[in-house]
């Protein structure tokens, strides 16, 4: 259930909706938008009873959900969420770029990967200090030692730390060290990790299950909504298919699928969604010519020794060259996207 206040409803008035949600054991998710508040219902088992919320003061109407989500519905908010890490954003106007190695592996490689996303302009730096990988004898990721890095690059560069969860104890150290808690394609469906992170107050950015339907995704970002994080990013990053000539096959349909039913910000990582170096810039083209918020890339020094997923890593220069190419497109599509259609004028 919804409850939709009127645009110019008081904000005690929003509060004693709010009162009444709790004082029947259920959780209320105020939504201040532009024109209007919006409070999502959640916990509930069954249907509840709409008319008793429909003459409080400042209601505008009741409305039932029928979609199995209930958070990341337009419905909800119907102006996109921007989500804010400390003075950069993500699902606003710039376009977010997040990049750095798949794994920290050293101090060196991971200072100059983060020197030229720094130069580039880019806001957010990845890599995993916990890797979850296919093999339990390939590199698991540095940990602890991984974290020190981390901290100084926070530190020495100002970008904005992404990093992996992999357990529930790993958000308590993004929470104190870090910016934003990545949820991994393995990890989609891990609930209670989900809902870890619904009760952190840092952003999530969940990346799309390897085999998930659009409708078990979005239920994923449902699932830390539910817990009260508003700041989910998603990440299309492939999904698997027949195909051979990728590692995964990048979904960029789901982008505007997402739009239509979601106020959530969408990245897309062209790295995991091919699997190869030479397919990353091409791919991240038309991520941003697609209209993502921003894009999620691999860079290491020398991809040739990388200890994770050398083959999708670009070189520095590469990443740069990438950079100026998404940007101009950027330039091109925003208008567009913003004023709709162009109107072709017939003479
Ligand atoms: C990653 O971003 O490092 C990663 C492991 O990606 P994914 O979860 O999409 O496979
Ligand atoms: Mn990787």
């Amino acid at each position: 259930m919804l409850i939709v206040m009127k645009p110019g409803a008081a904000a005690q008035e929003a509060d004693a909706v709010i009162n009444a949600i709790q004082k029947i054991g259920l959780r209320p998710h105020p939504m201040p938008g532009a024109t209007r508040t919006a409070i999502g219902i959640t916990g509930n088992q069954g249907p509840i009873d709409g008319r008793r919320f429909e003459n409080l003061p400042g209601v505008a109407e009741v409305i039932r959900v029928t979609k199995p989500y209930k958070l990341i519905t337009l419905d909800l908010r119907p102006e996109k969420t921007v989500v804010r890490v400390g003075n950069a954003t993500i699902g606003g106007n710039e376009l977010a770029i997040i990049a750095g190695p798949c794994a920290i592996e050293n101090r060196d490689q991971a200072f100059a990967v983060a020197k030229a996303v720094h130069q580039s302009g880019a806001r957010f730096f990845r890599g995993g200090v916990w890797k979850p990988r296919t093999s339990p004898y390939a590199f698991q990721g540095l940990g602890e030692k991984g974290w020190q890095i981390m901290t100084e690059i926070r530190k020495a560069f100002g970008l904005k730390i992404v990093t992996e969860a992999l357990e529930e104890h790993h958000v308590d150290l993004i929470e104190r060290h870090g910016d934003v808690i990545q949820i991994g394609a393995r990890n989609m469906q891990n609930f209670s990790l989900l809902r870890r992170a619904g009760r952190s107050r840092q952003p999530v950015l969940l990346k799309r299950g390897m085999a998930a339907t659009l409708e078990e995704w979005l239920l994923a970002a449902e699932y830390i909504m539910a817990e009260g994080n508003y700041n989910v990013i998603l990440c299309e990053r492939g999904v698997r298919t027949f195909t051979q000539h990728t590692r995964n096959t990048l979904d960029l349909a789901s982008v505007p699928a997402i739009r239509r039913i979601s106020h959530l910000p969408v990245i897309v990582d062209p790295s995991h969604g091919t699997g190869s170096a030479y397919m990353v810039t091409p791919l991240a083209r038309a991520g941003v010519a697609v209209g993502a918020d921003g894009l999620m890339v691999e860079v290491h020094n020398h991809p040739e020794v990388a200890l994770s997923d050398g083959a999708q890593a670009l070189t520095p220069s590469e990443y740069a060259q990438l950079i100026r190419e998404v940007r101009a497109i950027r330039d091109v599509t925003t208008p567009i996207v913003n004023q709709g259609p162009i109107e072709t004028k017939v003479a």
